[in-house]
Parts: structure tokens; C-alpha cells; sequence
């Protein structure tokens, strides 16, 4: 067979892919290249579970692809908490307005799932570590091998030893996280980080509505808020700038906003347990400079993590490289190959799914963030146009649960949030003013287009430029 040609050309110790970092994407794609016959070594620096407060909410866009990758046992008997929608809280109106996921086709509301992080990447580790064709290596890896510009293996360091040892192999798959220490020699773009998302875990803490995550849109910053396992609740508050010294008593200033079923379990949970922080990046999808390398994961692209999309992207990278591994590289060893079907990717993820994922995070964390009037107003309004129900509420969810991720959708929402803003504006202001509301109005279109179009921006330039 095919399959079984393929693997015995290579061995553990001459691999036909090397796969850096075991997190989400690594283990992920370790399994499902291993199952269509290729011979995978994965290089993780820690095998242990990890304990993070990232990568927690898979939406219902990363929760199939998930089960179309045939990994869907990974969210299985890790006490995962079914997730079906959002209840949003808006403090200035006082009001709340229900994001239920949409239906999939027979009807059935679709859902994603919430976890404790580190026992999904476990959950997907093992079935990584299941498949004969997977070698799993405790390692860190230092550098990568070069060979007349393109990369033909690794160095690294097994757990607890001291000798550099080297693997060489056609193919290396680089996606070792947001920290990642190769990203600078593979691509030109930068990390930019806005804020950060400071996160503890609540106990046995009541939903306002059963199997919803929360977000709470506070004056001044965004707190997202959702059960992962059967006693545990996430919450992450979004802190501006940089980490103020007293931690602590500037996130338990947020209680005062929080509604009165989550104010007691978050109270206790600032006082009594581990705060923790992370930063929330943003760093665009940008080509490759080397052959024989492909980068992926947060490693490659990142955005906020307030709509979390993050594993979703992931998980739908991995498909988009199965397939045209399966369809257009019999033979990694095609640099040629490799390099078109890289410029290929480009375009189908942002088609697929990761234009509207980066695109959206960055924009509602400037709504929802509010960093001056105009914008405060737009995040007003966009909580007005939920309100509005029907098309209004069911175009936005289908983008945030990644189920229909489609660009011009989100455009075209965005927009018209814009003109409900407007709209709302002329309608709550006296005539004898409209003057000043003519500007005001085409002030909050200038707000709304310096978010959006730079944004668009930076998905189309790297793109074109690859
Ligand atoms: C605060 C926060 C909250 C988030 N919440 C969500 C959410 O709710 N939903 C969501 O979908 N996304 C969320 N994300 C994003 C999500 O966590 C990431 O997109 C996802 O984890 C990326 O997976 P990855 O495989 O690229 O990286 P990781 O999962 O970080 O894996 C990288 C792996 O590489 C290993 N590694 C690193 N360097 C080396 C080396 N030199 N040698 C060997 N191994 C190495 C690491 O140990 C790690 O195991 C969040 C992000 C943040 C910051």
C-alpha cells in the first residue's frame, strides 16, 4: 500500500517531518499526518500537563474540525463543560443580550466545548503518542539546520542532559507557541501586544444562563467569564497597558460591575487564589523566507483572545496542510512543491476561516475596549444592534463561533454596526443640533474605518506579498 511504502522509506531516527512544540497544533497534526502514513518525530520541551490559562473555549468551528480530524476523543473524558452560545452584559445600559450559537442543519444548535487547557493538549498528546508512526521526544530545541538557505533539520537538548543532539529531516514543522524563538529568522512580521488578560479560576460559580460563556462589558474593559469543567469558571479580566504592581486590588475593583450570581465566587477567587496573566497579541499572518520550513500556530499568527479563536485556527490549519499533503505532496522533498501550496495556504485560510478570526478579535477588542468617545459610542451601538435580534445577532454569531466565517460577512456587519451607531445618534439628538451631529456622525464612519480597514490591511499586504 501506498501508505505503508511511504512510512518504511523513513525511520524514527530520519523522519519524513519533524514537529516542533506538542501544543494544540503540534500534537494535532503529529496525529493526523502519522495516520495518512507519514513518519513524524515531535520534539515538546515539556511532556508534562500543562497549566495555563489560555486555549480553554474551543468554539463550534474549531469543535468540527476538530471531529473532521478524528481527534474528537481529546475533549472526551476530560470532564468538558458543552457550550452553547454567549450572554453579553453591558454595565453602561444595564441590559444583557443572549448569543446563542446557530443550528447546523437538522436543526440542532451547534456547540463547542470548554476545558481545563492542559487536559486537552494531554487528551491530544495521547493520540498522537498512539500512532505507531508518531516518535515523541522530551526536548527543547535550540536552532534550526540550514543548509544553502533552507532548513534541513534541528538541534536539541533532551530533558535533563546536556549534549546537543541533531535530526535531519525534509520537512519541519515549527509551531512552538506565542513565545515562539524561531518566528524571527522565518518571517518579517512583528508581535504587538495591546493588553492582558489576567485570569483565575472561580469555584462552583452560577451561569446567568446554562451552558453560556459571559462576557461583561464593563466601562472601561472587557471580562470574559466561562465554566470549564463541572466546578471550575474561567474568568479573564482585560487589563490596558502595562501590569500595574498592585494586581490584585485593581482586578477586584472590576467586582463592582459584575453581575450579583458572579461577584461572590470572584471576590473569593482574587483573594484566595492564583492570579495569572498573559498577554494578548496580535501578530498577522506573514510568507515564509525559508524552504523546507513551514511555521504554524500562534507561533505564525495570533489575534486577541477575547472572541477565543485561537485553537480554531489551529485545528483548521491542520486541516488545510492533511489535505494538500495528502493531495499535492506525496513527496515533502519537492521544496518547489512545498513552497507553492505555502503561497496556496495563504489565501485558503483567510477564505476559509483565519481572516475573519484575526479581523474580528482585533476590531471588538477596540469596540469593547473603548479607548475614547467615538469608540465608546460604537460599542454602545453594537450592543444596540444585538439588541435588534434576527440577522443582526445571528450574522455576527456565525462569524464568532467560526461556523460560517466569511470576510464579506463581517465586513458588512461591521459597517453596519457603523450606521446603527449613526442612526442611533441623529435619532437621540434634538434637530436644532443636526450640524453637529452630521459631524459627530461622520466622525464615529472615520472611528469605524480607522478599526476596520487597517485591519483588512494587514491580512491583504502579507498575503500579496507571499
Ligand atoms: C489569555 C489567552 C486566552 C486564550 N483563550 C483561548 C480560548 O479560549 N480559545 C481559543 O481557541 N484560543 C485561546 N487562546 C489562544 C490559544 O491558546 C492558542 O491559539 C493555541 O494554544 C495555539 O496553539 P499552538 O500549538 O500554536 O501553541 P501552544 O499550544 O502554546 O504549543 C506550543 C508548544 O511548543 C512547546 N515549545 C515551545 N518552545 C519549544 C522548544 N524550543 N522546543 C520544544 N518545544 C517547544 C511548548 O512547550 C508548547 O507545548 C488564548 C490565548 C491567550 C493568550
Amino acid at each position: 500500500m501506498k501508505e505503508l511504502r511511504r512510512s518504511s522509506q523513513y525511520t524514527p531516527e530520519n523522519p519524513e517531518i519533524i514537529i516542533v512544540g506538542s501544543g494544540i497544533l503540534g500534537s494535532a497534526m503529529a496525529a493526523v499526518l502519522a495516520r495518512d502514513g507519514r513518519r513524524v518525530v515531535v520534539v515538546e520541551r515539556d511532556l508534562k500537563e500543562p497549566d495555563r490559562i489560555v486555549g480553554e473555549l474551543l468554539q463550534p468551528g474549531g469543535f468540527k474540525a476538530l471531529q473532521e480530524l478524528g481527534l474528537k476523543a481529546a475533549v472526551e473524558g476530560i470532564d468538558a463543560h458543552c457550550v452553547r452560545g454567549y450572554v453579553v452584559h453591558d454595565i453602561d445600559s444595564g441590559s444583557k443580550v443572549d448569543l446563542s450559537y446557530p443550528n447546523d442543519d437538522s436543526g440542532n444548535i451547534m456547540t463547542g466545548r470548554a476545558f481545563h487547557h492542559g487536559r486537552f493538549v494531554m487528551g491530544l498528546r495521547k493520540l498522537a503518542q498512539a500512532e505507531p508512526n508518531v516518535t515523541m521526544i522530551e526536548a527543547t530545541v535550540s536552532e534550526l539546520m540550514e543548509e544553502k538557505g533552507n532548513v534541513i533539520g534541528i538541534r536539541y537538548k533532551r530533558k535533563g542532559q546536556d549534549e546537543l543532539e541533531t535530526l535531519q529531516a525534509p520537512l519541519t514543522i515549527v509551531a512552538d507557541g506565542c513565545f515562539s524563538k524561531f518566528r524571527k529568522s522565518l518571517v518579517k512580521s512583528q508581535v504587538s501586544v495591546s493588553s492582558h488578560f489576567v485570569g483565575t479560576l472561580m469555584e462552583n460559580c452560577p451561569q446567568t444562563k446554562a451552558n453560556h460563556a459571559e462576557l461583561v462589558l464593563t466601562p472601561t474593559t472587557p471580562v470574559l467569564i466561562y465554566q470549564v469543567s463541572s466546578h471550575h469558571t474561567r474568568v479573564l479580566v482585560d487589563v490596558r497597558g502595562k501590569l500595574p504592581s498592585d494586581l490584585k486590588e485593581h482586578v477586584k475593583k472590576v467586582s463592582v460591575y459584575m453581575p450579583a450570581n458572579i461577584k461572590g465566587p470572584f471576590l473569593e477567587a482574587v483573594e484566595n487564589n492564583r492570579l495569572r496573566s498573559m498577554p494578548s497579541s496580535f501578530l498577522p499572518p506573514a510568507p515564509l523566507l525559508k524552504a523546507g520550513v513551514i511555521l504554524l500556530g500562534d507561533a505564525f499568527n495570533m489575534r486577541h483572545p477575547l472572541t477565543g479563536g485561537g485553537m480554531t485556527v489551529a485545528l483548521n490549519d491542520v486541516i488545510i496542510w492533511r489535505n494538500v499533503l495528502r493531495e499535492k505532496l506525496p513527496d515533502v522533498r519537492d521544496n518547489e512543491a512545498v513552497l507553492q501550496c505555502l503561497k496556496n495556504f495563504h489565501w485558503q485560510r483567510k477564505q476559509n476561516h483565519s481572516f475573519v478570526v484575526n479581523v474580528l478579535a482585533q476590531a471588538l477588542y477596540q469596540l469593547f475596549s473603548a479607548a475614547d468617545e467615538h469608540l465608546k459610542k460604537l460599542r454602545q451601538g453594537c450592543f444596540g444592534y444585538f439588541k435588534l435580534g434576527g440577522r443582526a445577532v445571528d450574522g455576527p454569531v456565525e462569524l464568532l463561533s467560526i461556523v460560517s466565517p466569511e470576510p464579506l460577512k463581517l465586513i458588512g456587519h461591521f459597517f453596519a454596526v457603523a450606521l446603527y451607531t449613526m442612526y442611533s445618534t441623529v435619532k437621540s439628538e434634538p434637530f436644532y443640533r443636526l450640524p453637529l451631529t452630521i459631524l459627530l456622525c461622520s466622525r464615529l464612519l472615520w472611528k469605524a474605518c480607522t478599526v476596520i480597514l487597517p485591519l483588512i490591511w494587514s491580512e491583504f499586504y502579507t498575503a500579496m506579498r507571499s
